[in-house]
């Protein structure tokens, strides 16, 4: 009940663009670091000081309009920038959707290969995050045409859907981030049942594992990271070839204590004012995250 109450509250225009006005409440400032790029920046150096690389995104959601669009290729361009600049160990997350994706895929493909192109110069990633079953395949598409040109682009496989198994292995020489997924799909397109799409992930992780380029393990589950762990021991992976992910302000102990361990790790660090939607998809996936807002609410 309360997923669905939190997908829906992420999915409402009006208040994700309200939101925007108010800067960081009701607990976001917990797992969002910050409505600008110079805060951003400061956390991913307190991160780097803990030997934990970041991957930067700059939130975005509902891009209907063409300048919007724009507006928000620019400001990523200034996170390439931003990133170079400072010499941060960092790469960039981005959505299709906030390049314009809902309103023209010519045009986000333009936008997305000027930041592909601009980042390649510095040899900085980027990601192509995943979002619903609707935008799956274009952004596939966008990838597959982007990979023609550069070689610092990636994406997500979600494991919640039925054609995750062979996507994986169509994108296995890519870099790739394998995540359970976090939007709301229907039976027809994904898996519902958590066991199952426990038991998809863990084969794609192998998979990709063993066959893949680079494996970013996204996950805040002991049992799928202690899973990890023993296969690359039982099968002699190297630390180089994966790493484990989780967001910002998300098992901050357990971030730690894995980069003290010496696995690789990145941090998922979302910055901006258009941080409702991803909060919310946030409370979606872990009610219990409502501690983190009743602590902020009854606090003075
Ligand atoms: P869950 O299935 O939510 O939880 C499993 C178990 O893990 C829980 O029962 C609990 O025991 C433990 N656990 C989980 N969270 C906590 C916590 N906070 N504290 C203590 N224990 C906890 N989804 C997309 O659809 N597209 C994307 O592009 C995308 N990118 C992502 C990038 C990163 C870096 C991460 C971490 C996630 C991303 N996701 C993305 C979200 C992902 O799909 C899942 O919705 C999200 O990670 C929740 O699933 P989970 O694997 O963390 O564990």
């Amino acid at each position: 009940m309360l997923k669905e109450l939190f997908i829906g509250l992420s999915q409402n225009q009006l208040l994700n663009t309200a939101a925007k006005k108010y800067g960081l409440k009701l607990g976001a400032q917990t797992v969002v670091a910050g409505t600008n790029l110079p805060e951003a920046i400061q956390t991913i150096r307190e991160l780097n000081a803990h030997g934990i690389s970041a991957t930067i995104d700059n939130l975005g959601e509902f891009v209907f309009e063409r300048d919007e669009a724009v507006m928000a290729k620019e400001q990523i361009l200034d996170v390439v920038r931003a990133i170079h600049e400072n010499g941060v160990d960092a790469h960039i997350s981005l959505k299709p959707s906030q390049l314009g994706l809902d309103i023209d895929r010519e045009f986000c493909y333009e936008n997305l290969r000027e930041i592909v192109a601009a980042a390649s110069e510095h040899d900085i990633f980027i990601n192509i995050d995943m979002e619903d079953h609707a935008r799956l395949q274009p952004s596939f598409d966008l990838l597959d045409e982007l990979h023609k040109e550069y070689d610092n682009v990636g994406t997500v496989i979600q494991a919640y859907f039925y054609r995750a198994e062979e996507d994986v292995r169509a994108y296995k020489d890519f870099r790739l981030r394998l995540v359970k997924g976090a939007y709301k799909e229907p039976a027809e397109y994904a898996y519902i049942d958590k066991a199952e799409i426990d038991r998809n992930y863990i084969e794609l992780i192998e998979y990709h594992l063993l066959n893949g380029k680079f494996t970013s393990i996204a996950t805040h589950d002991d049992k799928i990271i202690d899973h990890v762990k023993q296969f690359v021991e039982e099968h002699n992976i190297s630390r180089d070839k994966f790493e484990f992910q989780m967001l910002y302000g998300f098992r901050r102990d357990l971030q730690l204590q894995l980069a003290s361990e010496g696995y690789n790790f990145t941090t998922y660090v979302p910055f901006g004012n258009d941080w409702f939607g991803y909060f919310m998809r946030r409370l979606a996936e872990r009610p219990q995250n409502l501690n983190l807002v009743a602590k902020q609410v009854f606090t003075p």
